[in-house]
């Protein structure tokens, strides 16, 4: 295949990859945007196999076969629940092959086309530098962003003294030792490059908190872009250029919009430790409180749903967990034969993953029309008869408004407390993910119908038939 067709096909593969962008941006072309982007990766693989710079392709076909059985194994079993995890790693195995293949490059450049060794043209040792700082970041970032959300590191804000000065200071150092390859190209100073890109990824996600999280995999996200853009520098290859500045960008822009969302600093998450300081504090473990809880059974809370002309159902990390979309649509479509004008608030930061709650209703074919962002239908919970909160905690949580010392201080959050009746449908008084006290439990407007979520609405619906 000649250069000029194979550039024409990165070409096009390129324009499916805006197209699956565009696509996935809502969720209901979002099917259309998958296949766009499935179209572009296979025009993509087979361009770059039939390159004549392939000699062998029994290393490439090995590649392709054991890292495609991994992936369609971890896609098949992977809970809903765990996505942001897995979407960690896999963005921590981006910036190491991107580490990697500057490596390579390093070691044999004239396969690559940028010089001899310890004759690589100037240009290329700094393309070549920022992919591997990069690349680097995001390899060890990724892994500690993905050991908070497993549960294997603290979620906890670990923050020690200067933790800024030393990541500025290290800063330097990389510019420094970028100067230094580049004039000299030793391998022992790439690799140093190296191993100080990895502590400052470590130092960079470790002091950021578990609510703050969201927004880490999506600035994550965007790096691995870049770092994948700074290698199609490197190897001077169109395609990942054109994805990785896809990739970098649209992670970027997701990552402003959830700043925005949360009420953070863009730039504060670029320079890490955004999160909370070790002083802040939650607030009373839930368990230990005496305050009156108001609760309801099952019968209580579909009498009371029974007489609301409104109820705004807000779901949340809980319903994903017991998987009780489907009844809860039951129980919304027995509301709204009733009369009810029934609708559900998304929180942008809702679950565990952005458009969790999106792709958990649209598979339970919750029609599109009644799902509304915060923005859209926040003010009318005031004039709502009921708020139906399932499996949700944080994102209704006043002390993100009034509390400076909370964790979550400065988050937007779903108005529930204004309307009449707020039933919360949860386990028990447990905090959520964030790990604060929610003061609405105790409300007087609030009645706690405790249970696993698939259940309660199970009983929910059996209630209201009867
Ligand atoms: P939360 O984590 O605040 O609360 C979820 C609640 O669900 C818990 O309090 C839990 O209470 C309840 N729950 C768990 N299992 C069940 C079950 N089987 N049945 C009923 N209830 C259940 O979730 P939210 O969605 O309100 O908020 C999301 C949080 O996650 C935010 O803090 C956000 O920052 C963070 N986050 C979001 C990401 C994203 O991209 N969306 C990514 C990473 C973190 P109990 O144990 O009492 O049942």
């Amino acid at each position: 295949m000649t250069p000029t067709i194979s550039t024409l096909l990165y070409l096009i593969a390129g324009i499916c990859f805006i197209m699956a962008l565009r696509g996935l941006s809502s969720a209901q072309s979002s099917r259309s945007g998958n296949l766009y982007g499935i179209c572009g990766m296979v025009i993509a693989i087979l361009t770059t196999l039939l390159s004549p710079a392939v000699a062998k392709y029994s290393g490439i076909m090995g590649g392709i076969a054991i890292g495609g059985a991994i992936g369609a194994f971890i896609a098949k079993k992977i809970e809903m629940t765990a996505l942001p995890q897995l979407v960690a790693a896999f963005h921590s195995l981006v910036g190491l092959a991107a580490v990697f293949v500057a490596g390579a490059a390093l070691y044999n450049p004239g396969a690559f086309g940028i010089g001899e060794l310890k004759a690589i043209y100037t240009v290329s040792l700094v393309e070549m530098s920022i992919g591997t700082i990069i690349g680097a970041i995001t390899f060890s970032g990724s892994i500690v962003a993905f050991g908070k959300l497993q549960g294997l590191i603290s979620g906890k804000p670990l923050i020690f003294c200067k933790q800024h000065l030393l990541n500025a200071f290290l800063g330097l150092v990389l510019v420094g030792l970028v100067v230094l390859f580049a004039m000299h190209q030793q391998h022992s100073i790439f690799w140093i490059m190296t191993a100080v890109s990895l502590l400052l990824g470590v130092l960079l996600i470790l002091p950021i908190g578990g609510a703050d999280m969201p927004v880490v995999i999506s600035m994550l996200n965007s790096y691995s872009g870049w770092a994948a853009a700074g290698i199609g520098f490197t190897l001077n290859n169109h395609l990942l250029l054109i994805t990785g500045a896809l990739v970098g960008a649209s992670g970027a822009i997701l990552s402003y919009i959830m700043c925005k969302g949360m009420n953070r600093s863009i730039i504060n998450v670029i320079l890490g430790g955004f999160g909370t300081d070790s002083s802040t504090t939650s607030a009373v473990a839930p368990e230990t409180s005496d305050k009156p809880v108001k609760q309801a059974s099952a019968a209580d809370a579909a009498r009371i749903l029974g007489k609301a002309k409104s109820v705004i159902i807000v779901p949340g990390y809980g319903m994903a967990v017991a998987q009780a979309q489907h009844a809860l649509r039951e129980m919304a479509d027995l509301l709204t034969a009733n009369g009810a004008k029934v609708r559900y608030a998304i929180h942008p930061v809702a679950g565990r993953m952005p458009g969790h709650m999106n792709v958990l209703l649209a598979e339970a074919n919750v029609s599109y029309d009644s799902v509304l962002e915060l923005d859209e239908i926040n003010d009318d919970f005031s004039s709502t008869d009921v708020a139906f909160v399932i499996g949700a905690n944080d994102i209704t949580n006043p002390a993100a408004k009034n509390n400076s010392a909370s964790p979550i201080y400065g988050m937007p959050i779903l108005d529930v407390e204004n309307a009449k009746t707020v039933l919360f449908v949860k386990r028990s008084l447990a905090s959520g993910y964030a790990g604060v006290d929610n003061e609405l439990f105790y409300r007087k407007n609030t009645s706690m119908v405790l249970g696993d979520a698939k259940k309660v609405c199970e009983e929910l619906v059996k209630a209201i038939k009867g």
